[in-house]
């Protein structure tokens, strides 16, 4: 208990510490004028006016290129552009006014197509690589490297004959990958069931599925339909129809697209210059190049190999129960013999956490954390209005200085857009403008007779897009716009969220917010620990099954593609990297296999994984008993967080770390499910 206390002190601390102060006045926040459409086009139209009115100053300069006289107009139209963008993409997603959303959509287009007058312009590109930046600090010069690394990936320093076709290759490309996503979406299919094939089905889904005339039931492949199915049905027969069903989804003819957009990819990257599709796309990434990407999925198999066996000890011998002489797992019954075993070993229900999950404590405890964690305060601006009356304000409070501003829009309405993300509003740029963020959530409202009650997923969720904004703000306070939080590499970007989600389980950081709605008892540390490990069961061979992904979103791309066939790579991969054995239908699921038809993702699955064991890395440096306490959360904040975009990522790893990341805590991670309970911790709750 007594580190409890220790963290309840320092929770009073980090407010005793800090006095509010008003925002700059010269930064209102986004709704104060309370725009109607032309404003609102007014707004964007001056902003792409001024980013115009920079790129004409950057490419009427004769002299020799500096930073003064390059560098600070193109710093400019980025964050003019980002600016019109950023403010569009808000108003698209989250105006309960669809004629708003729309004139947005419109904005939109017209903002990417002055970015792309941007980013494949070769004056532009020139007069950034020719600029003398010798004597110039470490972050403009990184920035300034990323920018003419991206101008030679796009082409723009290639012949006019060398650009002309590359513009042909990038068009056929976008049109093939959109094929491929609306061949997925298009294929939903249906399975139909006999009403005594849902046994084991919760009494809510069984409601929503009545039998139709025929008096059979119809499945759809959709999410919300098939999981259920795949991991609760008792009927095997039921769950092999839908698996096949899902994984057949986009089969046969995205076999053909994606062998085109393969060959489309290696000639782009061979034409600028790479060995192959894989090296290309990794080029701008902490991984550089594609062998890497093979090494990494290999050093994760070796990680993981020997928990995967543990675990499938216990799902074999959860299945022998009911066939005695089974020898393998088939894939299809992974997610229900996990469930078995989750329910007969670990002892808990996914249930009976939410009564500790009201949406009004959860907020408050997010944000406490959040606020001890990075040694910052937010302070509600009240009366202020925004795009919807439930959309609250909050400043960022660091040493009595605001240093950014976000806006919660959590609660579903129609016309939002679903999901939970953090969407920047405004880059941040020392002395300028401060950074501005909005988290857009879907969480349950809570009213007059219902507390809320947050699913445990969707606290996770909270925490993590909360870590995006933390990231954003305290990254946001760079010289340049270019180079805040977001614009650091792909490859590292979910890392500090990824991390986050660790406090989500901590017994202690539990029990600081999570109270029973009705009791007001904090959540149990037994409950958490048992929520712990159990969702720990089934991750050593989840992640075989990503990492045989992975290994085929890179074994497509590296090389040239003339004789792959992506069956035979999608299950051969499986085989490889799976103990579970796959069935036919597993060949076939790369046709729905939706990063495929993404052009960051392509080669790059593997991000996902990498992210994870560097958070997992990160993890570990923080004091295990007391996530919030020690100078682990201010050097973190210091050395990966606050430099934002302006180091390359593999730095910001090293310099927090001491030394590269490694598999060794990911490790630790896997096998949580198999630490030993501590025995005042297994009875308290009893
Ligand atoms: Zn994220």
């Amino acid at each position: 208990m007594c580190s409890c206390k220790g963290f309840l002190a320092a929770i009073l601390l980090s407010f005793a510490t800090v006095t509010a102060q008003e925002m700059p006045k010269n930064q209102p926040p986004v709704w104060s004028a309370k725009p109607d459409i032309p404003v609102f086009e007014r707004t964007e139209n001056d902003r792409l006016a001024a980013a115009q009115q920079s790129l004409d100053r950057l490419l009427a300069v004769r002299a020799a290129r500096t930073v003064d006289n390059t560098l600070v107009p193109y710093d400019d139209v980025i964050r003019q552009l980002n600016s019109a963008a950023d403010f569009a993409n808000i108003v698209e997603n989250l105006h309960p006014d669809k004629s708003f959303r729309d004139s947005a959509t419109l904005m939109t287009t017209k903002i990417s197509s002055a970015r792309s007058s941007v980013s494949l312009n070769p004056a532009v590109y020139r007069a950034l690589a020719s600029m003398d930046v010798q004597n110039a600090d470490l972050a403009t010069r990184h920035y300034v490297q990323r920018e003419v690394l991206a101008f030679r990936l796009n082409g723009v320093d290639k012949d006019d004959a060398t650009r002309t076709t590359l513009k042909k290759l990038r068009d056929q490309l976008a049109q093939d990958q959109s094929t491929f996503q609306r061949n997925i979406i298009d294929d939903e299919r249906v399975v139909e069931a006999a009403p005594d094939e849902l046994d084991g089905l919760p009494q809510d889904y069984i409601d929503r599925h009545k039998p139709g005339a025929d008096g059979r039931i119809r499945i759809t492949t959709s999410d919300p339909d098939a999981s259920p199915v795949i991991s609760s049905a008792k009927s095997d027969s039921l769950r092999r129809r839908l698996w096949d069903a899902s994984y057949n989804r986009g089969y046969p003819s995205n076999r053909e697209v994606l062998r085109r957009m393969l060959r489309t990819r290696y000639e782009m990257a061979t034409l600028l210059g790479y060995a192959s599709w894989a090296d290309y796309r990794a080029a701008d990434k902490m991984i550089k190049n594609g062998p890497n990407i093979g090494r990494f999925l290999d050093e994760l198999h070796a990680a993981s190999r020997p928990i995967a066996q543990r675990e499938l000890a216990l799902e074999l011998a959860e299945k022998r129960k009911l066939d005695p002489g089974a020898k393998e797992i088939f894939s299809y019954e992974f997610f229900r013999l996990s469930e078995l075993v989750r329910r007969a070993q670990f002892d808990f229900d996914s249930q009976s956490i939410r009564p500790y999950l009201p949406y009004p404590e959860v907020k408050q405890g997010v944000m406490n954390t959040a606020a001890t964690l990075f040694h910052v305060s937010f302070k509600q601006e009240m009366n202020v209005p925004a795009w919807h009356p439930s959309v609250e304000t909050w400043d960022v409070i660091d040493h009595g200085k605001a240093i950014g501003r976000f806006y919660l829009d959590m609660y579903p309405r129609p016309g939002k857009i679903g999901g939970g993300a953090m969407s920047v509003l405004l880059d941040g740029v020392r002395g300028k403008q401060l950074p501005e963020g909005v988290l857009e959530c879907n969480l349950p409202e809570p009213t007059a007779t219902d507390p809320g009650l947050m699913d445990y997923n969707d606290v996770v969720a909270f925490f993590h897009e909360f870590g995006h904004l933390m990231h954003h703000i305290l990254g946001g306070q760079q010289q340049w716009a270019g180079i805040g939080a977001t614009s650091v590499e792909t490859d590292f970007i979910e890392t500090p969220s990824q991390m986050l989600e660790e406090w989500m389980l901590s017994p202690q950081v539990l029990a600081s917010f999570a109270r029973h709605y009705k009791t007001h008892e904090p959540i149990p540390a037994d409950l958490v620990l048992r929520m712990r490990r159990a969702l720990s069961f089934g991750a050593a061979n989840l992640v075989e099954f990503q990492t045989a992904l992975a290994a085929t979103s890179y074994d497509l791309h590296k090389e040239n593609p003339e004789n792959i066939d992506p069956d035979a790579t999608m299950i051969n991969d499986m085989r490889r990297f799976m103990l579970l054995t796959p069935i036919p239908s597993d060949a076939h699921r790369y046709a729905s296999f939706r990063h495929l038809g993404s052009e960051d993702y392509s080669a790059a699955f593997y991000t996902y994984l990498w992210d994870k064991v560097i958070a997992e890395d990160f993890f570990q440096q923080f004091d295990q008993h007391n996530l919030l306490a020690g100078d682990a959360p201010m050097r973190y904040r210091r050395t990966v967080l606050e430099p934002g975009g302006s180091v390359p990522a593999n730095d910001l790893v090293k310099n927090f770390l001491g030394r590269p990341q490694n598999t060794v805590a990911f490790q630790r991670w896997l096998e949580r499910e198999f630490e030993p309970v501590p025995e005042h911790e297994s009875s308290s709750g009893q």
